[in-house]
């Protein structure tokens, strides 16, 4: 068996390991690559193999560093079955849809830009080619074995990331050798709001595991509660806005669910939320379509109709058409809006930080990992100038970070990972992480006798057996 590291390799998004067995060709997720925008340009439209010649895909969850560049595969060519949860392919198709919105957007606007004599733009994919994406998942619920390919039995378990988000346990049997390929996906938390706790690898030989976090112990959850409060608190007593750069999935739901909770306990005013995204779905709907996913304390608190309201989803305004959306600039009360994309890099967040960042009163607040190089991540660096749509604006808002309502393993979850039963572990393949996270990990390896771990290069291909 070979193994390609062809993305998330040395750093954190863009997710793809191509494994060749058995003469089939299976891809571990197609995720979008996202960083500085040249470099993005050229990772994102060229595969380093040819999408024809892939059997399948198994796709671990619905992030788009993990999933976004699933409608791009099939437009070039990619026929084969993609095996995931049921509640991530629900999940993926709201979300490629949403992010084929943003490509079409993106380029309509650098098309507008165009000087004369430079070539059109075309969207990476549209809307369209992100909707095609729904007709080759092959839901498989968690703990059913499946042959992926042949000689590969496959097993999805619970990786209590985001909701369907799973781990792949792939059981290998070739030229007569047998042995345990373990790919984490992204790891999850114990006790995250509404999910499972993350399974965790048994007699394992070969573990692929994301390392974004190998350097940071996590925060309780608890206080980034208490920190979203008092950020909330201070910018509604400046009469400000609040502006989230994040996605309408997911980390939108428990901000909201948090929100609702301190408005109902009188902490904070109530004041409006918006969801400001194109999406014409309620996500609130997909949640509730997959109660297979939900941890044994939420099922019981949904049982309990009285409750079911209380998730939160409810509370949130969904703004969709553009009007909408731009009607939230001309309006000058406290409110909390979130926004994609989630690391600033387009979509329309942009509007909402192009309008509100020269303003004291305000506060953008950071609530997940920023790619460097992006606008999310220069905000969240502190940066007093930054550009918006090619202009330079002044930033007079304030930028706050809360780093606690990760939903990634921090340090010590990754490092009782690794630490695999049934000590048949032969090596251990650090991806999705930067370098000095991995680093980290590696030296907390290390010290648990693990020393057989590996940090790919991109495109860099190893053998196992
Ligand atoms: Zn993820």
């Amino acid at each position: 068996m070979r193994i390609s590291f062809h993305g998330a390799a040395r750093t954190v998004t863009g997710s793809q390991h191509l494994i060749q067995v058995n003469g089939s060709k299976l891809l571990l997720e197609c995720g979008l690559f996202q960083g500085r925008r040249k470099e993005s340009y050229e990772r994102n439209r060229n595969f380093p193999y040819d999408p024809t010649r892939v059997d399948a895909v198994i796709l671990s969850h619905a992030h788009i560093d993990h999933s976004g560049n699933l409608p791009h595969l099939i437009k070039k060519g990619f026929r084969g079955p993609i095996y995931t949860t049921p509640a991530t392919a629900h999940l993926a198709n709201v979300m490629l849809m949403d992010s084929g919105h943003i490509h079409e957007s993106d380029a309509a606007y650098a098309n507008k830009k165009r000087r004369r004599g430079q070539a059109t733009i075309e969207p990476l994919y549209t809307m369209q080619d992100a909707a095609e994406v729904a007709g080759y998942f092959r839901p498989v619920d968690y703990d059913q074995p499946f042959e992926a390919a042949p000689g590969v039995t496959t097993r999805l378990v619970d990786a209590g990331h985001i909701l369907g988000s799973a781990a792949v346990a792939l059981d290998i049997v070739e030229k007569g050798s047998k042995f345990r390929l373990w790919f984490s996906g992204d790891i999850g938390r114990r006790d995250l709001p509404l999910l499972r706790d993350p399974v965790l690898p048994e007699a394992v030989d070969y573990l692929i595991m994301e390392c974004t976090y190998g350097d940071k112990a996590h925060r309780d959850p608890r206080l980034a509660y208490e920190e979203l409060r008092q950020v909330v608190s201070a910018t509604i007593e400046r009469k400000g806005k609040v502006i989230v750069p994040a996605f309408a999935v997911g980390r939108a739901q428990e901000l909201v669910f948090d929100l609702h909770q301190m408005m109902d306990k009188g902490e904070i005013p109530p004041i409006p939320v918006y969801v400001d995204s194109p999406l014409a779905v309620n996500v609130s709907d997909i949640f509730r379509a997959h109660p297979e996913c939900f941890d044994d304390e939420t099922r019981e608190f949904i049982r309990n109709d009285r409750h079911k309201a209380a998730l939160g989803f409810d509370h949130l305004v969904y703004t969709r058409s553009v009007e909408e959306s731009k009607a939230l600039n001309r309006r000058s009360d406290p409110m909390v809006i979130i926004s994609a994309s989630g690391m600033a890099e387009s979509g329309r967040i942009l509007h909402h930080l192009k309008n509100n960042i020269g303003d004291p009163r305000n506060t953008i607040l950071i609530v997940s990992w920023q790619a460097p190089h992006t606008l999310g991540r220069r905000l969240a660096d502190g940066e007093r100038r930054v550009r918006i749509f090619g202009e330079e604006y002044v930033r007079r808002a304030e930028v706050a970070t809360i780093g606690g309502f990760s939903a990634h393993a921090g340090q010590a979850m990754l490092l009782e990972y690794a630490q695999v039963t049934g000590g048949s572990l032969k090596g251990v393949f650090l991806v999705h992480g930067e370098p000095g996270p991995a680093e980290a990990l590696r030296r907390g390896l290390a010290q648990l006798d693990l020393r057989q771990v590996y940090y790919p290069d991109l495109h860099e291909g190893m053998e196992l057996r």
